[in-house]
């Protein structure tokens, strides 16, 4: 069952630049036991523990999801958007939308005309942005006007469901999972004594190009950072292993290893893994990750930085789906890994 912390975050929306509803949900689950929690100009939340510890481990996590912004009101009242991250247009149609105003979030459905009206050609092809329009249902351009301002965001209606065999399903599993582990793995580490000085960070603007990681990671300036996000489970139809590697969903957090992945770092979460029979799967990544880790890896003067993952299926769609035991063992894994790094620790590679 979904404790209420995890309910909180995938159930308030906040797409890049517009996160503190869920910024305000980490502040609230992080005060009950860390005395230093702060906000940045960016708007990213960081979380402190031990901080006259050696060396400084960053745990990441970014909070902002996928969504569109308000590019345009037509004449007939629609709205005419513009994507903030990577949607696949096949997905957004015909999804109940909210569109965030001043006055708070009003209920919207994203559409096109009926197939029984699309040109031959049209059935074809995949849609543009440009063919589609938010409907809040207002009969008017000056009543839209009225309610809604340019640069206002969009995001689906939030929808958590609890599939069979533990697992979740439901909008911005990516990455508020990732921010659920870190900040759960933080409080276990609250009563732990752990050496080492801990920040954990919900990074904002990950989905725009790893903004938040980048500010948070200059800031802290960590020796050892861990970047956790979601990645691609391969056990669903059409996804073949020989080309993307055997992630399956359930069988516990996935470390990359590759360039973008410290050595020593991938060692020490490797057998931290096997010491507490936490199941590990990995992933080799030739190129960075598109996440926080290869933003982070290469701050300043460089950060010895590990990839957690959260096996995911239907990435970038309102119904991502992921295991519970997945989350839980990789708070299990992060907190373990904090634990055993101390002061003395080498992570040049060999
Ligand atoms: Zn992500």
């Amino acid at each position: 069952m979904p404790d209420q912390f995890l309910r909180d975050l995938l159930q308030t929306p906040g797409t890049s630049g517009v996160e503190q509803g869920v910024q305000n949900v980490v502040r609230a689950f992080a005060s009950e036991f860390a005395a230093d929690v702060t906000t940045d100009v960016h708007g990213n939340v960081l979380v402190t523990l031990n901080p006259e510890g050696s060396p400084t481990i960053l745990l990441d996590a970014h909070c902002d999801q996928i969504g569109l912004i308000v590019r345009h009101i037509d004449s007939l009242g629609f709205l005419r958007v513009n994507p903030v991250g990577g949607w696949d247009m096949q997905i957004l149609l015909g999804q109940r939308m909210l569109v965030h105003t001043e006055d708070g979030p009003i209920p919207g459905v994203i559409a096109r005309k009926p197939i029984h009206l699309l040109e031959p050609e049209e059935r074809k092809n995949v849609p543009k942005m440009k063919d589609l329009w938010i409907d809040i249902g207002s009969t008017s351009e000056t009543e839209t006007r009225s309610i809604i301002r340019i640069g206002d965001t969009v995001t689906p209606e939030p929808c958590l469901r609890e599939l069979r065999n533990g697992r979740l399903s439901g909008v911005a599993m990516d990455d508020r999972t990732g921010v659920w582990v870190i900040m759960t793995a933080l409080r276990k580490l609250a009563n732990a004594n752990p050496r080492a000085k801990i920040v954990a960070v919900s990074a904002v603007q990950e989905e725009i190009g790893l903004r938040g990681a980048t500010t948070s990671a200059f800031n802290v300036s960590p020796d050892v950072a861990i970047a956790v996000d979601v990645t691609h489970a391969t056990d669903c139809p059409g996804i073949d292993p020989n080309e993307f590697g055997k992630i399956e969903i359930g069988k516990g957090p996935v470390l990359g290893r590759g360039p973008n992945s410290n050595p020593a770092v991938f060692d020490l979460l490797a057998s931290t893994a096997r010491a507490g029979s936490i199941p590990i799967q990995v992933n080799a990544l030739g190129y960075p990750a598109s996440n926080d880790g290869a933003a982070i890896q290469i701050a300043r003067g460089g950060c010895a930085t590990g990839l957690v993952s959260i096996p995911n299926r239907y990435m970038h769609s309102p119904v991502e789906l992921v295991a519970e035991s997945d989350l839980e063992q990789a708070a299990e894994l992060i907190a373990a890994f904090c634990l055993a790094v101390d002061a003395s620790q080498s992570f040049i590679p060999k």
